[in-house]
């Protein structure tokens, strides 16, 4: 069976997964808590990695080697960039870059380092199932570039440097550190947000507002699409490794 992790930034952005979560068991491990339990017959682990790239890596790399998950999935709220993004929106990583990753003073480009990318795609198969999900529920969903970095961004100025320098269409604090985790071990990922806010000069209050109805849009969602690989018999995400 396929091990499915589902990985979120905040509390309040797995508790609405963790409670459909049948026999949960709550495991400690490298100072945080993983949440495993049944999901309609499939095993699912959750976890909330903390704020920011560097608990997001821990706790992705964490999924990964200790509890030897075949799939990453997460699920949070993010500042949009793209005009067409209201609160409430889901958007779809397609591809996750550092916005605060800076070695520009040796010639190099924003959000590069040697033998690292820019650029970091997530896996194309749970892209696709994520817009037939979506097609399903007559959602309108976004596909984009989020600009991942150690900041909450609540500025015109910064928020149209990283549109201009990534051509993204939001941002948020942990997507780009999930993709170099899973990148490296191999693993497939998936990243999904629901606007929460704008990056602007309200974004600390419409964050305080939204986040709890915008990170249940996202978990939702996010429960849809297992609910399509728990009943998938064509064995085709068994094996995402492969898939370029
Ligand atoms: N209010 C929280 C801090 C939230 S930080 C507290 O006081 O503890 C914002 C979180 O939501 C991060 O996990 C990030 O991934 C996401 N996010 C939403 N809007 C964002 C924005 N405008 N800039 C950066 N991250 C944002």
């Amino acid at each position: 069976m396929l091990k499915i992790a589902i990985l979120g930034a905040m509390p309040e952005e797995i508790e609405p997964i963790v409670a459909t979560l049948r026999d949960l068991e709550e495991i400690e491990y490298a100072d945080n808590t993983y949440y495993k339990g049944n999901y309609k017959g499939q095993e699912l682990i959750v976890a909330y990695s903390k704020i920011g790239k560097v608990f997001a890596a821990l706790t992705a790399t964490t999924l990964i080697e200790h509890f030897d998950c075949d799939m990453i999935l997460f699920s949070g709220v993010a500042g949009a960039i793209n005009t067409d993004l209201k609160i409430g929106d889901l958007i779809i990583a397609d591809g996750l870059c550092q916005h605060d990753l800076d070695i520009t003073a040796f010639g190099h480009p924003y959000g590069y380092v040697p033998e690292g990318d820019v650029c970091i795609w997530a896996d194309n198969k749970l892209k696709a199932l994520a817009k037939s999900v979506a097609k399903a529920k007559k959602i309108d969903i976004k596909e984009g570039v989020i600009a991942t970095g150690d900041q909450f961004v609540a500025d015109p100025k910064r928020k149209e440097w990283i549109r201009e320098t990534f051509k993204s269409d939001a941002l948020e604090m942990e997507g780009a550190s999930v993709a170099v985790v899973c990148n490296a071990l191999d693993i497939p990922f998936f990243i999904l947000r629901a606007i929460s806010d704008s990056a602007d000069m309200d974004a600390g209050f419409d964050f305080d507002a939204f986040l709890k109805d915008s990170a249940k849009i996202s978990a939702e969602f996010i429960l849809s699409m297992v609910d399509r690989l728990v009943n998938d018999t064509s064995g085709q995400y068994h094996d995402l490794k492969t898939n370029e």
